[in-house]
């Protein structure tokens, strides 16, 4: 299911029908009325499943404008649900048949919020622009459709840690609205979502109070249990777990009844933190159980890592390793699976703004070749002193169409670029560092030299995010790279393997030279504590290193060899270096190195 945020927080549903479209008369068009303003207008409710399978037992009686408005209701139900093959067929059918504008439009922003469901990041956002253009140039679509409309592309461009964009289609939901008197809850929840995303919390509960007393006001509880969702995470980061508890539990069964998974998912595991919080751990069990059970729910959304996560620690906790470990796994990889999905939507969102601009590039270039043609043309025309004139001409548009497409080639190569880096701390991704340390391993066995692989971990990088939350950690793995980098040669290769796991590839560097290097990195991220950036926050790192004399040229030995060491620095107690040892046997814990190489 849809992420409402890049941080994965902030719970607000996607999916919202009520709209005005033209109603004629009829008891079936009553029925369906029903159906689309009331009884499922925001939550798929018990009697709104009841009313769609009265209206879809019928389904042959209604007529041609109404079959298409019921298939719409059941696309929406069955994209809910997670039925996306169905979903996606209605969602065809429509777009194919209808005339109608607002449900035309309707159609494609339930199409958006499904596609980024599935994680097909890059046909969402290439709809979403369709979606926005249309905002800005179809008149004939009525105002609370069009409300929702920015709501989806306010919300999608968050999701992307656009924040610029998602507070810009916010505010026009809000310029909308200026005719109207107070403010609609469609605006609060898109711009508290945006606010939120971005850490400015200043003038946040202004915001969140008002927003969930306009949400109450239409009804509209999925949105105002969002927002509320909202106001939970802030009192827990600010150290209030009990007021989330209050909130969350006030709301709990409403949230069940509108029957959105992830929803529910977010509140229970919400919950299931700020129980462990108070020390509550039978009720943290029972929460996080809870919100791992939701089947249809994301198993990589924020909520199933965070329940995941707390089930692990707690079955540790009671020395029940069998199930520590089972749940440990499933924590590694909802958090790799939610970390991914976030980069997936970063990268989802420059590929199509590239592709837009490549293309208005060539249409350029295009344009400026028929300017040639023409020119030509009128040429052969005109008499011989003229032309001296069109062929200087000629020539300057010659110079702008190799100066347009060396432009294009230019933004091209500066997107591979950045396809390569790691969109935080701008270092080598995984990929990119898997494929450029097995070439440059190649090299070393093939000239005979010695290389050496250093893996870093970050020590209780957790409690960082815990104590000050994820911006703040984000900001230290920035520090702790360039506090890396300060050590690096032009030639080593240096990868963000995951999280908060780096690798360092050494050609050319014997053991003892390699243990050297280690050393000055793991003081200089030491002292890059004291660092404006992070003051007085301490952090440190843990180092396994391998060598090519003892592991070979092959990368993932090398890496299963210095995870080992990585293992043995960590139960020795942090902050060092460490080098595998074949005669310890090793228990493992996880870890990012040696899963994927
Ligand atoms: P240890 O000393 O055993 O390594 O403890 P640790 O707390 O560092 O444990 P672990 O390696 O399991 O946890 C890493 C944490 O880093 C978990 C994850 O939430 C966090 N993390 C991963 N990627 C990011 C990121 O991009 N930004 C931030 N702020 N945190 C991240
Ligand atoms: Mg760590
Ligand atoms: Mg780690």
């Amino acid at each position: 299911m849809l992420l409402p945020m890049a941080i994965g927080i902030g719970g607000i549903p996607s999916y919202v029908i009520g709209a005005n479209m033209s109603v004629s008369g009829g008891s079936y068009s009553e029925l369906l009325d029903r159906a689309q303003f009331r009884v499922c207008a925001t939550s798929l409710s018990e009697e709104c499943v009841r009313l769609l399978g009265r209206l879809s037992g019928v389904a042959n009686q209604l007529t041609h404008e109404q079959q298409t408005r019921l298939h719409y209701l059941q696309a929406w139900r069955a994209a809910l649900d997670g039925n996306y093959h169905r979903s996606d067929m209605l969602i065809d059918g429509i777009l194919n048949n209808s005339r109608d504008p607002n449900l035309r439009f309707k159609t494609m922003m339930l199409s958006v919020n499904s596609l980024s469901d599935q994680s097909k990041f890059e046909e969402a956002f290439t709809q979403l622009r369709q979606l926005v253009a249309l905002l800005e140039n179809g008149t004939d679509i009525a105002r609370d459709v069009r409300e929702q409309g920015y709501g989806v592309a306010s919300r999608l461009y968050a999701d992307a840690g656009q924040f610029d964009l998602a507070t810009y289609y916010a505010e026009q939901i809000f310029r909308l609205n200026l005719a109207k008197t107070g403010y609609v809850c469609v605006d609060d929840h898109a711009r508290i979502a945006a606010l939120y995303g971005d850490n400015k919390w200043e003038n946040i509960d202004a915001l969140i109070a008002q927003g969930v007393d306009v949400c109450t006001k239409e009804r509209n509880s999925m949105f105002a249990n969002g927002i509320r969702y909202v106001a939970a995470n802030l009192d827990l980061q600010r150290g209030h777990p009990e007021r989330a508890i209050a909130l969350l539990s006030r709301h709990h069964d409403e949230v069940q009844r509108d029957g959105y998974p992830l929803q529910l998912a977010q509140f229970e595991s919400l919950l299931a933190q700020s129980y462990q919080q108070t020390g509550d751990l039978d009720a943290a069990r029972h929460w996080a159980l809870a919100a791992v059970g939701h089947g249809s729910s994301n198993q990589y959304a924020k909520s199933a890592s965070d329940a995941f996560r707390i089930l692990y620690l707690l079955a540790k906790q009671k020395g029940d390793s069998v199930s520590a470990l089972n749940f440990h796994e499933k924590y590694m990889a909802s958090d790799k699976g939610y970390l991914d999905e976030i980069s997936a939507k970063a990268l989802a969102f420059q590929t199509v703004q590239q592709q837009v601009m490549a293309k208005k590039l060539q249409l350029d270039a295009l344009n400026k070749q028929n300017q040639i043609l023409q020119l030509q043309q009128s040429l052969d025309k005109s008499d011989s002193e003229m032309s001296r004139l069109y062929i200087i001409l000629l020539l300057t548009v010659l110079a702008f169409i190799a100066f347009w497409t060396y432009r294009i080639k230019r933004s091209q190569l500066r997107f591979m670029k950045l396809a390569r880096r790691d969109g935080l701390t701008g270092i080598f991704n995984r990929q990119h560092f898997v494929s450029s340390a097995e070439m440059q391993l190649q090299y070393c066995k093939k000239s005979a030299r010695q290389a050496c692989l250093v893996l870093i971990d970050l020590d209780h990088f957790k409690v960082v995010n815990d104590t000050h939350g994820h911006a703040v950690g984000d900001r230290v793995l920035k520090r702790a790279v360039a506090a890396c980098q300060e050590h690096l040669r032009s030639t080593d290769i240096f990868g963000r393997l995951g999280g908060e796991e780096f690798g360092i590839v050494l050609p050319e560097c014997t053991l003892e030279q390699a243990l050297s290097r280690a050393e000055q990195i793991r003081v200089a991220i030491a002292t890059a504590a004291s660092g404006e950036d992070a003051p007085g926050i301490p952090i440190s790192a843990s180092f396994g290193v391998a060598t090519i004399a003892r592991s070979g040229y092959e990368l993932r030995k090398l890496l299963i060899d210095a995870d080992d060491g990585l293992y043995r620095a960590k139960r020795e107690g942090r902050n060092r270096i460490s080098v595998c040892d074949d005669t310890q046997p090793r228990e493992r814990v996880g870890g990012a190195a040696t899963e994927r190489a």
